[in-house]
């Protein structure tokens, strides 16, 4: 009945559209999310300009304290 294939799987049948590109994707390539259902690179493209930043900077963060702690530690032993 539905001759089109999913973009990723060319053996399979397509069951949703990606809601951003349009893509036709089967339920294994689907991701669902705030903004519907998404194709997998679609779905990444929205994570990866958000979450890596935040995590860095908490790193960063974390290196810091570690760094403060380091610096102060022998100065209060003493
Ligand atoms: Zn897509
Ligand atoms: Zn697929």
């Amino acid at each position: 009945m539905s001759p089109i294939r999913c973009a990723y799987h060319p053996d399979r049948d397509a069951l949703q559209y990606c809601n951003r590109c349009g893509k036709p994707i089967c339920n294994d390539c689907v991701v669902r999310g705030a903004g519907g259902n998404l194709c997998r690179s679609c779905a990444e493209g929205l994570r990866r300009p958000g979450r890596p930043r935040s995590a860095q900077t908490w790193l960063w963060v974390a290196a810091g304290l570690a760094l403060l702690l380091l610096w102060l530690l022998p100065r209060v032993l003493r």
